[in-house]
């Protein structure tokens, strides 16, 4: 079918293939950090792949250049992708095809709804209340009644949501225009052959209608693991924080060590002495999965100042 894998994005299907896929609306900070070296050392760990995705699909939140930046600090970090670097601003092809089977296949409809007819169901849409037809209509994910998915994630267990009740219709096309994150994420890690996902905590209420999407049009799942997110003082998402600082590329080594520790690892495990190579190298052979927090949240100044196999 359409988004079968296609040859500018998969290879023959590898045990382990991981991926960090960041989004260019600002530099890279701390929490990007943990998840993109959390994902790399859980892909090398498995003897797999690990590749980089650039989810650049909302343009009005994007900063010019900051793809390439993202990039570069990852590279200092010596974190290369070991596959092409997809930018998802390319792919509308492959979006477009996926939606138009799931409307030829009444899976997927269009939406006239305005945001404000939405907010008395707190943005969750069960069934159409618009009171006028729009020009550019939503594109909306068919969830009918009873849709519970679960899934075991490999860091917290074993995870239910009914997406009916807490999600909705999902939007796949929003009315602006631009693709939604939910059916690009869900083309593009089929497409690319991803066979384990490892990202940051607050994705966990995607992923059932990830999964229900799948399904939908007949893709496989791939395993999940969710990172403990960084939190500031207040308990927000450090991106959207004061806290969110970029983290230092001229500088790697400190940034490399509290990521490190901060995934629960033992500071003894890494060489002293060396540069970026050397760490990664060492830091690979000695990571330990069992020791990951299991946390859904975890505080910038716990990450930083406290060994985090002390918070498990
Ligand atoms: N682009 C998303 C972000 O930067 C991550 C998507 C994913 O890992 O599935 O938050």
């Amino acid at each position: 079918m359409s988004t079968a894998p296609d040859s500018a994005t998969a290879a023959a299907a590898p045990a382990y293939r991981g991926r960090f896929a960041p989004s260019p609306t600002g530099p890279l900070h701390f929490g990007s950090l943990l998840a993109a070296f959390g994902s790399w050392l859980l892909a090398r760990h498995a003897g797999g792949e690990w590749w980089i995705r650039v989810e650049d699909l909302d343009p009005p939140r994007e900063i010019a250049g900051a793809a390439d930046r993202q990039l570069a600090t990852l590279a200092a970090f010596g974190l290369v992708s070991d596959g092409p670097v997809v930018r998802q601003s390319e792919r509308g092809g492959h979006y477009q095809a996926a939606l138009d089977d799931l409307l030829a296949r009444g899976q997927a409809f269009f939406c006239h709804c305005s945001r404000s007819e939405l907010a008395a169901t707190g943005g969750i849409h069960h069934r159409c209340v618009a009171s006028e037809r729009r020009a550019h209509p939503a594109v909306r994910l068919r969830v009918a009644p009873g849709t519970v998915i679960g899934f075991e994630d490999g860091l917290q267990g074993r995870f239910v949501q009914d997406v009916h009740a807490e999600a909705g219709d999902v939007v796949l096309r929003r009315a602006d225009g631009y693709w939604a994150y939910q059916l690009a994420v869900v083309v593009d890690d089929a497409a690319q052959g991803f066979t384990d996902i490892v990202r940051g905590a607050d994705l966990l209420d995607s992923t059932p209608r990830q999964i229900h999407l799948q399904h939908a049009l007949g893709l496989p799942t791939p395993r999940y693991l969710h990172l403990p997110l960084i939190v500031d003082a207040e308990g927000h998402k450090l991106s959207k924080s004061m806290a969110a600082l970029p983290v230092d590329a001229d500088d790697p080594l400190p940034p490399l060590r509290a990521a490190w520790a901060a995934l629960g690892q033992s500071a003894d495990r890494l060489p002293d002495a060396g540069g970026v190579p050397a760490l990664l190298r060492a830091a690979a052979a000695g990571f330990a999965p069992e020791r990951l927090p299991r946390l859904a949240r975890m505080t910038f100044a716990a990450a930083h100042n406290t060994p985090a196999a002390d918070a498990v």
